[in-house]
Parts: C-alpha cells; sequence; structure tokens
C-alpha cells in the first residue's frame, strides 16, 4: 500500500512507471497511469531484469 505519487491518492494498486515529468520511477494510481499513458508521459520500461527485453511492438 502506498500513495500515488501524482495526486497523492492511497490505493492498493499503485503501479511503477517511469515518468517523463518526474524523470525517474514513480508509483501511480490505475487512473494517473491511464492518464499519462494517454498523454504519452510514460516511458515503457524493460523490466527490472537487467539484460534483454522485448523491442518489438
Ligand atoms: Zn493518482
Amino acid at each position: 500500500m502506498g500513495k500515488c505519487d501524482i495526486c497523492g491518492k492511497e490505493s492498493l494498486s499503485l503501479l511503477y512507471a517511469r515518468h517523463k515529468d518526474y524523470n525517474s520511477t514513480i508509483k501511480i494510481c490505475r487512473e494517473c497511469w491511464r492518464k499519462a499513458w494517454d498523454e504519452n508521459k510514460l516511458i515503457p520500461s524493460g523490466g527490472s531484469g537487467g539484460s534483454g527485453g522485448c523491442s518489438c511492438g
């Protein structure tokens, strides 16, 4: 459990995402995630494995 880094709302299902405005990985709620995604503010990450990652799509 935590708080959304954008709207400050407490949520059970926070998502981690790289945000262009914050220039780092933040926790955001689904609402803000959707909004940011629609505005093309999120940077898709290749996961936390380190190496590799699919570059398709
Ligand atoms: Zn939010």
